[in-house]
């Protein structure tokens, strides 16, 4: 409920982030992640954002959104995009210092990545039950590949959700008016 007043408040204008979400809290950063997310939109991409945090400073590094159609790549997905730029500006392959937040549940690529990059925490929003790998269809994250990064699950998640199923919607939607066409 707190939530929700918090976004009607957002939406309106007569707050902004920092006067709703303690700065440098989960939901502070996932609610950056949300913003990013909707970028996708403008290009027809589904809707998922993620950005990386510096743990010593609690800046944001790096954010992206999913960008797979515009740049016709596989694997330009959010997490991806964004540890990408994030090693640029650190000049290192690794990431140990910094958290990463993702709307969405990472896939098997994006989970590997961020193991591979270890990221000394990963937090996201939605669950993904097709292809989710902390836990939805498998947990990449819980034995042996990797001893890095911890999880944190369902930050602002119905908020996550909705970005989701409203561009999915609004997707069917189109569809049938072209049908109708
Ligand atoms: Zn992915």
């Amino acid at each position: 409920m707190i939530l929700a007043e918090n976004h009607h408040l957002l939406l309106n204008g007569n707050s902004n982030i920092s006067d709703i979400y303690s700065q440098n809290s989960d939901e502070y950063y996932m609610y950056s992640a949300i913003e990013t997310a909707k970028l996708s939109r403008l290009y027809d991409e589904v809707p998922i954002g993620s950005i990386i945090v510096c743990n010593s400073t609690g800046n944001i590094i790096s954010s992206a959104h999913n960008q797979t159609i515009t740049r016709q790549q596989t694997c330009s997905h959010a997490e991806i995009l964004a540890i990408t730029k994030a090693c640029d500006y650190f000049k290192n392959y690794r990431l140990p210092n910094c958290s990463i937040y993702s709307t969405l549940e990472p896939c098997a690529m994006c989970a590997g990545a961020i193991i591979h990059a270890r990221l000394s925490r990963l937090i996201f929003g939605a669950w993904d039950y097709k292809t989710g790998m902390c836990g939805s269809i498998l947990n990449l994250f819980e034995n042996k590949t990797n001893h890095h990064t911890t999880i944190k699950s369902g930050v602002l998640e119905q908020e996550c959700k909705e970005l989701l199923q409203s561009f999915f919607k609004q997707k069917r939607i189109n569809k049938k008016l072209n049908k109708i066409k």
